[in-house]
């Protein structure tokens, strides 16, 4: 027999986190739609952003526009986990969102940019960070442009703002070119598939831990 054990003591399980990052316009807003479309395990951090909302997005589900004054009351509260400067707008994830997804046990996938992706990793989040790019700067410009919702200098800003956010890519756990977008899709879904089996996110807890004492 071994030594008597707490068997009371239960593991809450609490979602993995997962940043994605993108340049604006190589797809990881579609990519992720088809990943989120068959996995019911997976929750959408909605962050807060000053961004004026593009036709048909909507409050609380894209994001949660807050004007410039509420944003930056709500960063002196200390709601934000990280926030950042983007694109001329700020963007940031909210404490209390984050919390109630990984508390439901969902695995949560933050969308930011590459200052947000270390910010997280700056205060010890635990994260497996994952960057999406498009196969060539042309096609970037050709998806940004197609997509319409952006006016001409917007879309030179973000074209700007891409060279340096795909010089950072190493810094990530891992890359996906999204040239085919089923192709892309496939290989999100198997990162997520393939985190989830590591062994140190597994219950230790369990009917098998107490095996060798049968
Ligand atoms: P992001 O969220 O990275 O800014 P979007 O998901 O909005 O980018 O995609 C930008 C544009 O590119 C959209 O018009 C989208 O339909 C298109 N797009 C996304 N992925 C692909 C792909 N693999 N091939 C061709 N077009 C794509
Ligand atoms: P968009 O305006 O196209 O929706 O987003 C622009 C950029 O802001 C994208 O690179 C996106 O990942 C980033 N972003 C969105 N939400 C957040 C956030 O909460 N924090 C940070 N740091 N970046 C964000």
């Amino acid at each position: 027999m071994g030594q008597a054990e707490d068997t009371t003591k239960i593991t809450i399980p609490r979602g993995i986190v997962f940043v994605v990052s993108a340049p604006s316009g190589a797809g990881k807003r579609t990519v992720l739609e088809r990943v989120f479309a068959q996995d019911a395990r997976l929750g959408l951090s909605v962050s807060a952003t000053t961004r004026p909302p593009r036709t048909g997005e909507v409050h609380g589900k894209d994001y949660y526009f807050l004007d410039r004054d509420t944003f930056a009351r709500r960063v002196q509260a200390g709601d934000f986990v990280e926030w950042a400067e983007v694109h001329g707008n700020a963007y940031g994830t909210l404490r209390e969102e984050l919390d109630r997804l990984l508390a439901s046990g969902k695995d949560t996938v933050l969308e930011l940019d590459v200052q947000g992706m270390r910010n997280v990793k700056r205060i010890g989040l635990d994260a497996v960070t994952i960057f999406i790019m498009a196969p060539s700067m042309e096609e970037l410009k050709r998806r940004l442009r197609a997509r319409g919702t952006d006016s001409a200098e917007v879309v030179d800003l973000r074209l700007a703002n891409a060279r340096a956010e795909i010089a950072a890519r190493g810094e990530f756990d891992y890359v996906i070119v999204n040239d085919r977008l089923e192709d892309a899709a496939a290989d999100l879904a198997a990162i997520l598939r393939a985190e989830r089996c590591r062994a140190r996110r597994q219950p230790m807890e369990d009917e098998w831990t107490h095996m060798e004492d049968r």
